[in-house]
């Protein structure tokens, strides 16, 4: 995709904080944090959000949440984290590409919405 900023920042073309890359993720620090951490995780393919996961792209959504638990251990995030992805104009979604914030070292609020 030319025009989405999340795959300008997974090819390097725009500058991010990584936290963690390897040849098909990359988790970068959230330019505008929520929480004490806040990154987020996006698969350097383009997926537009959620609600695009299907069975071609699935494979790389598992790796995501394979990687999460490795990130949030290095951030040292032992007491606890949330993972959110938001997915179209009802959930705010403002990147479409889609990424999964993860947020904590802190208590998060208990409502989520
Ligand atoms: P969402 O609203 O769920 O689509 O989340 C998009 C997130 O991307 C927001 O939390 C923004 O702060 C974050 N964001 C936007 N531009 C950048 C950037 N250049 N580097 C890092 N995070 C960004
Ligand atoms: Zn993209």
């Amino acid at each position: 995709m030319t025009d989405c900023l999340f795959c300008k920042i997974a090819e390097g073309k725009i500058p991010s904080q990584k936290v963690y890359e390897d040849d098909e993720i990359l988790a970068f620090r959230d330019i505008n944090p929520q929480a004490k951490t806040h990154i987020l995780v996006i698969p350097k393919q383009h997926i537009g959000s959620c609600a695009e996961i299907n069975e071609q792209n699935s494979r790389l959504i598992a790796k995501i949440f394979e990687v999460i638990p490795k990130i949030a251990e290095k951030e040292g995030l032992s007491n606890g984290f949330r993972v959110i992805s938001n997915a179209g104009p009802d959930a705010c979604q403002s990147v479409h590409h889609i990424h999964f914030h993860v947020l904590g070292g802190q208590q998060m609020a208990e409502k989520m919405a």
